[in-house]
């Protein structure tokens, strides 16, 4: 058994990929998997449907990786040429091989279908290739062994390369090679942008032993730290994380809303369902991605009643009571507008708690007083109302869903103090 990090290198072969018209799910899959199991993925690359190309993605990958694990070009037609090219790549022929063909007649029977020719010949493999059982399609994959480096090729079908990997692949690589243990922990904060979180974490992670990495992983609204620790002992790696997340608590508990896998609408679903309170939403600029947010959370119907999509003006004044005066003397993206939408919205739905959105998301719309990504959020708590503007950019669904989460954030404070 070999011992010592177990890098590996991912080469999708594919024009559609190129093109931009399939986006490399598998990579990013494959990638996440075999975190879990403690290998390192330290290359990635995508090729075209051409010998070349395979040829020299073979080499580059092979050079900077024990394992090379390939995806795509399996199909039976022309235009898939995996396996010409690794028999190319190997110097051997293509060969017809019993066990492929002995797994595809399997096959066949249980689907109760004829052969034909074309299934027959994805059966020839290079002659060093031991083939891998496709148990949800014709093509067979391939492990070779050379030069003390292994090939794994697999369809570029999704499910069928996941099948390989999970019920094949994986256990056979954990069965060749000793494997670290690998311990992720992510902490979750919201409401501070990565540069001043770095500036008020600096203390907390100039200490950080060496052997623990730390990740920002920005996004929306939202940054991540990621904690990552390789070792042997599971649940020693584990304490050594959660010693260091206590000691982030001082610096930045006041921005943690959760870890892992917690996302913003769950945490907010579990205090209003703990402090018994119910909610609702007026959304302008969201257009009900809030309310979406907010019910893709199972048993959100316990604490959320509903929302008004209040687009125009007309329905901010007739659904949610915003008198027309405020609208005409402040508009409808204003401070006085956005309080009078999210105290509205309690009243007209009978809630506890009232988030409220309208703005300018763009592209178009905008004006010198008010450009465009100018947003007014609101949240209404009992005879509380908070308002927050936002100035954000010009893409307009990105916009949707950064005020999304603001909202949402600014609930979450309220309710967690
Ligand atoms: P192939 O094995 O090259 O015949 O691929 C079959 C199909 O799988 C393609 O038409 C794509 O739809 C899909 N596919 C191939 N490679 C990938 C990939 N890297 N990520 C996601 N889907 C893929
Ligand atoms: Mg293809």
């Amino acid at each position: 058994m070999k011992e010592g990090p177990v890098s590996v290198a991912i080469l999708t072969i594919g024009d559609e990929i190129l093109y931009g018209q399939t986006l490399d799910t598998n990579s990013q899959w494959l990638s996440a998997e075999l975190d879990t199991y403690g290998f390192s993925v330290v290359h990635r690359a995508t090729v075209g449907d051409n010998e070349p190309d395979i040829l020299q993605g073979l080499a580059d990958a092979a050079a900077r990786a024990g394992i090379i694990l390939i995806t795509g070009g399996l199909g039976p037609t022309a235009d898939d040429l995996t396996k010409p090219c690794l028999a190319n790549y190997f110097k051997v022929p293509l060969k017809a091989n019993p066990a492929a063909l002995e797994d595809l007649k399997a096959l066949f029977r249980q689907i109760n279908r004829e052969l034909t020719e074309t299934n027959i010949a994805q059966t020839n493999l290079p002659a060093n290739a031991e083939p891998i059982p496709n148990k949800l399609g014709t093509a067979p994959g391939m492990w070779i062994a050379d030069q003390g480096k292994i090939y794994v090729s697999m369809p570029g079908v999704p499910h069928e390369m996941k099948g390989m990997m999970t019920g094949y692949v994986i256990p056979r690589l954990q069965e060749e090679f000793h494997l670290p243990v690998v311990v992720h922990r992510v902490v979750k904060t919201i409401g501070i942008g990565e540069s001043w979180l770095a500036e008020k974490i600096a203390p907390w992670e100039q200490k950080l032993p060496q052997n623990i990495g730390l990740a920002y992983l920005p996004s929306m609204g939202q940054v991540k730290l990621r904690l990552t620790m390789m070792g042997k002992d599971r649940q020693q790696l584990a304490k050594a994380i959660n010693e260091q997340i206590t000691a982030l608590q001082p610096y930045a508990g006041k921005y943690i809303y959760g870890y892992d896998d917690d996302e913003i609408e769950q945490v907010v679903g579990r205090l209003l369902r703990q402090q018994n309170r119910t909610l609702g939403t007026a959304e302008s600029c969201t257009g009900g991605y809030l309310a979406h947010l907010i019910t893709s959370v199972a048993g959100s119907s316990d604490y959320f009643k509903g929302s008004i999509i209040a687009y125009a003006n007309e329905v901010k004044e007739k659904q949610l009571g915003v008198n027309p005066a405020t609208l005409a003397a402040h508009g409808a993206v204003s401070e006085a507008t956005i309080k009078e939408m999210a105290v509205g919205v309690c009243r007209a739905l009978g809630t506890d708690a009232g988030l409220a959105t309208s703005g300018i998301a763009g592209p178009g719309g905008g004006t010198t007083e008010k450009p465009v990504g100018t947003i007014w959020i609101a949240v209404a708590l009992g005879d509380q109302v908070k308002a927050k503007q936002l100035n954000l950019f010009k893409d307009r669904l990105l916009n949707i869903k950064t005020t999304a989460m603001a909202t949402l954030a600014m609930l979450w404070r309220i309710l967690a103090e």
